[in-house]
């Protein structure tokens, strides 16, 4: 699974990174960056959670592996 931050929407709320800090990291210009390239399977649930909760819907996710 790929996770991709729409750095025109995110506000900086750095949700996405208090749930999964290993995946996001809050740059200092104000918004999320990915810290990788592709999410391990054992992080697909957090990463979904984190999109969920995302406040400006700015995370997307793509692959085929996508759970809950
Ligand atoms: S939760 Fe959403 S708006 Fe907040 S830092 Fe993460 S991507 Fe940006």
């Amino acid at each position: 699974m790929k996770v991709r931050i729409d750095t025109d929407l995110c506000a900086g709320f750095g949700i996405c990174v208090g749930i999964a800090p290993e995946i996001f990291k809050l740059h200092e210009d104000g918004y999320a960056t990915v810290l990788v390239d592709e999410v391990p399977p054992e992080l697909e649930d957090l990463v979904g959670r984190a999109a969920n909760q995302c406040p400006a819907q700015a995370i997307s996710l793509s692959g085929d592996s996508l759970t809950g």
